[in-house]
C-alpha cells in the first residue's frame, strides 16, 4: 500500500517529524510509520470517546465529519453504488466492493456522523495476500480461470461503517406450552420391549414477562457489503474499539454509511425482536409453543458509530460480482466462488460411466 504521494497540505497530511516524509498507518508494524526513515509512532489506546449516544437527539447533537477537511475525498461507485472514501490525492481509483473503474471522481462534498471508535487495521497487506492466495486454490469445482481472475491487486483494505445499539426491553407475553408425552415402552407377547409411538401433546397457557438489556447489537451501514456477507468474517472483539484518530486513516479508504443512523435502528429491532421471541420461548418452555403474544417497549436507546477493518477481493464472473473478505482484526477469512457446472457435469458423466463400465463387466460373465 506504500504510495509516494506528494503532501497537499490538507490536514492530516502528516509530515514525519524526523525527515518530513508522508506518515501513514502501517498495519505491519500497528504504528503510524514512516516508510522513508524508520520512524515510528505509537496508536493512541484509550477510548474515552467511545460512548453512546442518545438516538433521539442524534441528527441534532452528533459531531460531524467533513471527509474533504482530513484530507480526504468521497467517491461514489456507478457500478455498484458504495460511497467510500480515499485519499485526496489518490488520482486513480477502483471499486473496492464490485472492482468496477467507473467511479465518480468528482468529489462531492458531503457531512457524516464523525466515528467514535475504530479498530485499526492488525492484518497486513502481506497477510491478506497470502489468505488469498490460499483461499482461491481451495475447492475442486470452481472454474480453472478463477485463480487469473482473482487478482491480487484487487485487494483492498478498507474501514467499514458500523452503527451499534443498545436498548432496555420490556416485554410481556402469552402462550401456550406444548409437552411431548414419554412414550412408555410396553412389553411385547415374546417379552421384548416395545417403543410406543404415542404423539399426544399436552398444551399449557402461561404468561409472563421479560426484562432485558441488548448491548451494542452490531449493524452493517455499508452500501458495498450487506450484513449476510459480513457474518462470515465476524466477530469483531469490540474490546479494542479505541478513540477515532482520522492518522489512522492515513493511506487506507473507508467507506462511509449508506444505511443512516434510523435505518440502522430498523435492523436492531429486528433483531432484537427475534432474541426476545427466542427469551420468551424459552420462559414459556414445553417442546414446541404456539400462539405466541409478545407486547414489547424499548426504553434508553442509544447508539454508537465505529469503523471496523477489512480486506476486501472483488471479481466479476459470467456477470456476477463475487467477494472475499478478510477480518482485518482477527484474520477471519471468508468468500464466494462460482462453481463451475461444466466440471460437476464431467464428474456426474465419468461416475455413470464407471458404473456403465461395472454392469457391462458383469454382463459379460454371465455370457462368457
Ligand atoms: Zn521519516
Ligand atoms: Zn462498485
Amino acid at each position: 500500500m506504500t504510495e509516494n504521494t506528494q503532501s497537499t497540505g490538507i490536514a492530516p497530511s502528516l509530515p514525519c517529524p524526523s525527515c518530513g516524509s508522508q506518515l501513514r498507518y502501517s498495519a505491519e508494524h500497528k504504528k503510524i510509520a514512516c516508510d522513508h526513515c524508520g520512524y515510528l509512532e505509537e496508536v493512541d489506546k484509550s477510548d474515552d470517546e467511545v460512548i453512546e449516544q442518545c438516538l433521539e437527539d442524534a441528527i441534532s447533537e452528533a459531531p460531524m465529519y467533513i471527509p474533504e477537511q482530513q484530507g480526504k475525498k468521497v467517491l461514489e461507485c456507478q457500478n455498484c453504488g458504495a460511497h467510500f472514501m480515499v485519499d485526496a490525492q489518490k488520482v486513480k481509483v477502483d471499486c473496492g466492493f464490485c472492482g468496477s473503474i467507473k467511479v465518480n471522481t468528482e468529489a462531492f462534498e458531503h457531512q457524516y456522523f464523525q466515528p467514535q471508535g475504530i479498530i485499526p487495521f492488525y492484518v497486513s497487506r502481506k497477510e491478506a495476500e497470502k489468505s488469498f492466495a490460499k483461499w482461491i486454490k481451495q475447492g475442486a469445482f470452481h472454474p480453472s480461470k478463477l485463480k487469473r481472475m482473482a487478482k491480487m491487486d484487487s485487494l483492498h483494505g478498507i474501514y467499514i461503517p458500523f452503527w451499534t445499539y443498545d436498548a432496555q426491553t420490556e416485554s410481556t407475553w402469552s402462550g401456550q406450552a406444548g409437552f411431548q408425552q414419554q412414550a412408555r415402552p410396553t412389553m411385547s407377547r415374546r417379552g421384548q420391549l416395545q417403543q410406543v409411538a404415542n404423539q399426544n401433546m399436552v398444551w399449557r397457557s402461561g404468561n409472563g414477562h421479560l426484562s432485558h438489556f441488548f448491548d451494542d447489537i452490531q449493524v452493517v451501514a455499508s452500501g458495498g457489503l450487506d450484513q449476510r456477507h459480513m457474518n462470515k468474517i465476524l466477530p469483531f472483539n469490540t474490546n479494542e474499539v479505541v478513540n477515532f484518530d482520522p492518522r489512522l486513516l492515513l493511506d487506507w479508504e473507508a467507506e462511509v454509511y449508506s444505511v443512516d443512523v434510523e435505518k440502522g435502528y430498523q435492523m436492531a429491532e429486528i433483531i432484537m425482536d427475534q432474541k426476545i421471541r427466542n427469551m420468551c420461548a424459552a420462559q414459556l418452555g414445553g417442546d414446541e409453543q404456539r400462539n405466541l403474544h409478545i407486547n414489547s417497549t424499548k426504553t434508553n436507546l442509544t447508539f454508537k458509530h465505529i469503523i471496523l477493518p477489512i480486506w476486501i477481493a472483488s471479481y466479476e464472473y459470467m456477470g456476477e460480482i463475487y467477494h472475499f473478505t478478510i477480518n482485518g482484526q482477527t484474520g477471519k477469512a471468508g468468500g464466494q466462488k462460482p462453481i463451475s457446472y461444466v466440471k460437476i457435469g464431467l464428474m456426474i458423466a465419468a461416475f455413470v460411466g464407471f458404473l456403465v463400465l461395472i454392469w457391462f463387466l458383469r454382463e459379460w460373465r454371465v455370457f462368457s
